[in-house]
């Protein structure tokens, strides 16, 4: 496969700004441990151009018709669409997944700014019947205004696309800060946006050092709403920020996600449905599967089939042909790995697959199984954020439902049987803002993603992922 990397720059204003004396710092192909490129950090004055910028611009696009917004993202989709072999795999040059999956982002990613393109043309208002004759009460959707968005490092060009595409479609601007670790996905992004002849200062892109950006964006009066996907210390500093200015926030932070497998369904069935969902992106998914919770009587078969399935996993190069699991995206995951698996070890935990880092270059870990290991181990208490799988038996369904919903998170979470009635039960009692039941389809572009509790608030994705970029305004008229 070819492997051109991209050319890494900030956009400000319309134009490409690249090193000219700015601090930068090297991206890293977690694949082979090398430089891929240098990344350059915005200055504050950058910053301040940014939010200039953004100003200017929101006032340009807030003034154009929806349908006119709809034909320039649509454009900007397309231009990913035939783009995408090359940005796919820019993305697994910098972050590790497999082309495969990293292919179905970037076309999932055309579809999002479709789906939004179209929908920003149907943010109605209503008509709502006064009390006394002649009063015409009218409710209408307004853009927010200038957005700060905030993206790490899993999903390059997915994540930036959902904040980028709602905020446009509503009539809004935009200063996204991608990840400094894999901003090529998304500066591939922009250049579709920047391309398809979005008017100048309507998207900015900048990088640099992140709690700098964040609060110089955040501070400012220009920035109107923030919305943020990454860990849930830095969303609740963020939201933090965002409160002292009143700001509106969504806030997509961290989860960890119980699998219930119930005593009427398929062990092995479903087993293979959520084995090859938790090896995604090496487990580094917001909404991976990460504590399963098997009824006593398929738990043997389900671990059987679930084991054998990370022994076959072929590591390696994302862009060599056959890989099944690419490296992990940075060294910190690695160490968070192997605390966890030491962790297990030391409550009495089995290994059944896998456990340790792999190879001698790159940021590898082994697809992993855990069995045997108490609730309070860090693995069923903390995010993993990677490749490692615990899985425990229980007996009945309020135990499970108990353990299930006994964090602090409430992303997403999974469920199995063959009984309509404990598939009703298990999604009305489970605490999260996501449940896939048979399934693992919990993230479109026309459906809300985002989570409860700890894991934040706010929707992307959806008509919800629209209003989250929009004001309401009643006028009472006489
Ligand atoms: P981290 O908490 O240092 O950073 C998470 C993300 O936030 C990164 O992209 C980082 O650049 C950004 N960030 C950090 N401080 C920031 C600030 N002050 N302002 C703005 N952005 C800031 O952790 P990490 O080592 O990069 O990732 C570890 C954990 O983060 C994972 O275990 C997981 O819980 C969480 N995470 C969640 C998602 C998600 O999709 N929800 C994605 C990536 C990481």
């Amino acid at each position: 496969m070819s492997t051109a990397y991209t050319d890494l720059k900030l956009y400000i204003d319309g134009k490409w700004l690249n090193g000219e004396g700015r601090k930068s710092e090297d991206v890293i192909n977690p694949a082979t441990g090398k430089v891929l490129a240098k990344l350059p950090h915005a200055s504050k004055a950058d910053l301040d151009a940014a939010l200039a910028a953004a100003e200017k611009g929101f006032k340009v696009w807030k003034a154009m018709s929806a349908y006119d917004r709809s034909k320039i993202m649509r454009k900007a989709a397309d231009l990913l669409r035939e783009r995408h072999d090359h940005v796919a795999k820019v993305q697994t040059q910098e972050q590790g997944k497999v082309y495969p999956e990293s292919r179905m982002e970037v076309l999932t990613s055309a579809d999002i700014i479709d789906w939004y393109a179209e929908e920003g043309r149907r943010s109605y208002g209503r008509i709502v019947p006064g009390r006394v004759k002649g009063v015409r009460q009218i409710v209408v959707q307004e853009p927010v205004g200038v957005v700060a968005a905030f993206t790490p490092w899993n999903f390059p060009t997915l994540t930036p696309v959902r904040k980028i595409a709602g905020a446009l479609a509503a009539g809004c601007s935009v200063i996204i800060k991608a990840s400094e670790e894999t901003p090529g996905g998304c500066v591939e992004l922009v250049k579709c946006f920047a391309d398809a002849g979005l008017p100048e200062g309507v998207l900015n892109l900048v990088f640099g050092v992140p709690a700098e950006v964040s609060e110089h964006l955040i501070g400012s009066e220009v920035v109107k709403k923030v919305s943020f996907t990454g860990s849930i210390p830095v969303g609740k500093l963020l939201a933090g920020l965002a409160a002292k200015g009143m700001k509106k926030a969504t806030m997509e932070l961290g989860g960890h996600s119980p699998v219930m497998v119930f005593a009427d369904a398929d062990p092995e069935k479903a087993a293979d449905t959520i084995a090859a969902f938790k090896y995604r992106n090496a487990g580094q998914v917001c909404i991976s599967p990460t504590r399963f919770y098997v009824h006593e009587n398929g738990y043997n078969k389900f671990v059987a089939r679930f084991t054998e399935y990370a022994k076959n996993i072929k590591l390696g190069d994302g862009l060599e042909k056959g890989t099944t699991m690419g490296p992990l995206a940075n060294p910190r995951r690695l160490d968070a790995m192997e605390s966890i698996v030491n962790d297990a070890k030391a409550r009495g935990g089995k290994v059944a697959a896998g456990g340790s880092r792999h190879g001698n270059q790159g940021f590898f870990f082994q697809p992993t199984v855990l069995t045997d290991i108490p609730d309070d181990s860090k693995i069923m208490t903390q995010e993993p954020f990677g490749p490692i799988a615990p899985i425990v038996p229980f007996k009945t369904f309020d135990e499970v439902m108990e353990r299930a919903n006994s964090l602090e998170f409430g992303l997403a979470a999974y469920a199995f049987t063959n009984s309509s009635a404990t598939a009703n039960a298990v999604g009305d009692a489970i605490e999260s803002g996501m449940i896939g039941i048979n399934s693992v389809a919990i993230s479109t572009p026309e459906t809300p993603f985002g989570g409860v509790k700890e894991s934040g608030y706010g929707s992307e994705g959806g008509i919800e992922g629209l209003e989250a970029y929009m004001n309401v305004k009643f006028i009472s008229q006489a």
